[in-house]
């Protein structure tokens, strides 16, 4: 009896193991091969298989044990088993029941044999899945997702769902000697040498007699030579003899420097570290600045740092706290704690539908002379031009100059329109004539900001002042309204950094203040408190118009405009509005204190009896039933 390691992702499946594959360069088929023709000779013809080939050679006169049920399996010599998957010999069990590929290569081996099954599907009672759909579900072989239950074949294990039975299966094989859990990271090359001038040198020094030498540290950092002009072919470096030709650090014999220079990837893999300590002359930068300030809090970029940078940066990163260059109190020498990937800004491109060629805005006429105008012409010919967005290019005449909005808007309408014309990570169709909205709203704000402060002479409230506890009804809902929108704002800054909806959210609290000060329901005080705090909300997207509207408020009285405001408990009214129903229906309503019902039943029935409306529906009858529950008062009367 021998150990034969074999590896999986999934051990859940291990019940319905029907075989097991091996690499052809496995020790066990090498040894078979040495005595057996047939298998030789498919070892030799596998080459030309296709790498997803369902061939396999089934080994005479031996089986695997199953390590958890102890059951025979066959061995098979397989093509698709990649060599050496790791640095053990490679070997691969089959699961036909929850595999394709395995499934595959058993209806391709062992044709009409039975297949096990060891998992099925999962439905919770709030999966929305017709009884149909599950029958389906449940008589599809293979069973491929990862996720589901095992079945009553599997002892102890049945019933339990995939992810807990992987692990408690793995802990049962581990304590018995019979697996071992690994982590397997996919990590591939980077090769990081490139043939350019820019670039980092690689400091090493080839020699003939001692090979490649690293420069001594006293020599760091090997500089890059001044340049007159980059007009050779190939790397530059390699052609300037006073940069090539050195002596060797080891053995003083002739010997030529390096002249590949790293890949870019490697300076942007670390320079948030240097950034934290720019005028460092003896080291990189220092391990306590790092450790204090790293990991970067927010890191935005197009989403081109979301790929190969962010690999290599993660890797320096982890790579520099390995050897102690800085610390990190997580233990897990993260770079970045959050990355946020902006959108690009297409731009609005027309083109000819007959020669397919890009036209300039002054080939086209646009109705009233607007650039923006909906209906568009081409001069030469009169027809209609297709449009679309595309990501701006020269070629394509479909550039915008923010220079050039803001000239005409301003930078507080440029920048809040930009924020609110798409989410962050999306497209943005530029399209300035949309930017009115913004513009109507920042009007408001300074509008509103001045009818509110001219409400009554001297209008003004403490810097402390806290909103009131004896709310009525509207306050309470405008209060609620507020601090709802509140909340999203500072949400959205502080975790989604959802902006497009910070703006909207700006407008909607510009609408409730405008609403109840139209209204007239909410005592001044709250409106110019909560005008204070919407004016300092909107200061990150539109500063300029907040202070504008800050001075005047300064004008009047003394407050911190530039501390944000604390999301405040939402409340509730005092008051309730009771349903008086009689025999069934709903005669009237009455609004009374919210604990009117704890009075008890007595007290309500005469409290009740006592109005005008008592008087009509509820006196000179008698009860057969009482309820109060909730905001229902409901009478049952003897007909
Ligand atoms: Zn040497």
């Amino acid at each position: 009896l021998e150990n034969l390691i074999v590896f999986t992702t999934r051990p859940e499946t291990l019940f319905a193991v029907q075989y097991v594959a091996l690499a052809l360069d496995h020790p066990i088929v090498q040894k078979y091969c040495e005595e057996m023709p047939d298998l030789k000779e498919f070892i030799q013809k596998s080459d030309q298989l296709p790498n997803d080939t369902k061939e396999g050679f089934q080994l005479p006169n031996i089986k695997a044990v199953n390590p958890l049920t102890k059951e025979e399996v066959p061995i098979f010599a397989a093509p698709y088993v990649v060599s050496s998957y790791g640095s053990a010999p490679s070997a691969v069990m089959g699961c036909p029941g929850h595999d394709n590929r395995d499934f595959e290569f058993w209806q391709t081996n062992c044709p009409g044999e039975h297949i096990k099954t060891c998992i099925a599907p999962f439905f919770d009672d709030a999966s929305k899945v017709t009884e149909q759909e599950r029958q389906r579900i449940i008589d599809t072989v293979p069973f491929t997702s990862t996720d589901g239950v095992l079945t009553k074949e599997c002892g102890e294990h049945s019933g339990v769902l995939t992810a807990v039975a992987r692990k408690s299966i793995m802990g049962m094989l581990n304590s018995e000697g019979l697996s071992k859990s690994v982590v397997r990271y996919k990590i591939r090359d980077w090769l990081i040498s490139r043939q350019r001038y820019w670039g980092t040198p690689i400091p090493i020094i080839h020699c003939d007699n001692c090979g490649p030498v690293p420069v001594p540290e006293s020599d760091l950092p090997v500089k890059l030579p001044e340049l007159e002009g980059l007009d050779t072919k190939g790397n530059p470096l390699s052609t300037i003899d006073e940069f090539v030709n050195v002596a060797c650090p080891s053995c003083g014999s002739p010997a030529k420097r390096e002249t590949d220079t790293m890949d870019t990837f490697i300076d942007s893999s670390w320079y948030y570290f240097r950034f934290l300590d720019p005028k460092n002359t003896s080291k990189p930068f220092d391990r306590e600045i790092a450790s204090k300030n790293m990991p970067v809090d927010i890191y935005i970029g197009g989403v081109e740092h979301a790929i190969l940078h962010l690999l290599y940066s993660r890797f320096i990163a982890k790579f520099l706290g390995s050897i102690n260059a800085w610390s990190d109190p997580a233990g897990i020498f993260e770079p970045f704690k959050k990355l946020v990937t902006q959108g690009m800004v297409q731009g609005k491109t027309y083109v000819d539908p007959d020669s397919g060629k890009f036209l300039k805005p002054d080939e086209l006429t646009f109705v009233n002379d607007s650039p923006d105008g909906n209906t568009v012409i081409i001069k030469s010919n009169g027809k209609v031009p297709v449009v679309s967005y595309e990501k701006m290019s020269k070629s394509k005449y479909n550039g915008a100059d923010p220079n050039e909005c803001i000239l005409r808007h301003g930078p507080d309408a440029t920048r809040a329109h930009i924020l609110f014309q798409s989410p962050i990570a999306d497209a943005l169709n530029w399209d300035e004539s949309k930017i009115v909205g913004i513009e109507r709203w920042l009007q408001k704000v300074l509008h509103l900001t001045k009818n509110i402060l001219s409400l009554e002479k001297d209008l003004a409230i403490s810097k402390d002042y806290k909103t009131p506890t004896d709310l009525n009804d509207a306050e309470v809902k405008f209060h609620n309204d507020f601090q709802r929108f509140l909340k999203s704002i500072t949400e959205s800054f502080e975790v989604n950094l959802s902006l497009n909806t910070v703006i909207s959210d700006y407008m909607k609290l510009t609408n409730i203040l405008e609403s109840a000060l139209k209204k007239g329901e909410v005592r001044n005080e709250m409106i110019v408190q909560n005008l204070q705090k919407l004016v300092t909300v909107i200061y990150p997207a539109v500063p300029s118009i907040s202070e504008e509207a800050a001075e005047m408020i300064n004008s009047q009285m003394e407050w911190n405009q530039y501390r944000w405001p604390e999301v405040e408990r939402t409340t509730e009214s005092k008051f309730k509005k009771f349903q008086i129903v009689v025999n069934g229906r709903v005669k009237f309503m009455y609004t009374a204190d919210k604990n009117f019902l704890k009075l008890g039943r007595d007290a309500v029935i005469e409290t009740l009896m006592n109005l005008p409306e008592g008087r009509m529906y509820l006196m000179n009858k008698k009860i057969k039933k009482f309820v109060m529950k909730f905001n229902v008062i409901s009478f049952l009367f003897h007909k």
